[in-house]
């Protein structure tokens, strides 16, 4: 399990285990902290607006 804080007042919110995306607002400083795990899947330029997604296969 990995412990999910509080960027901004390091406050505990929750600890988790594969998750992917969570959104918890903090309850003392009222800050919304974003996590998102698996950095591999977001991939920059993911949109192809009338095109067609480019796969690499290795
Ligand atoms: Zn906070």
């Amino acid at each position: 399990m990995k412990e999910f804080r509080c960027e901004k007042c390091n406050k505990l919110l929750g600890k988790y285990r594969g998750c992917r995306e969570l959104e918890i607002k903090c309850p003392r400083c009222g800050r919304v902290n974003y996590l998102r795990e698996d950095a591999s899947a977001a991939t920059p330029g993911n949109n192809y607006p009338g095109g067609t997604p480019v796969v690499v296969s290795s």
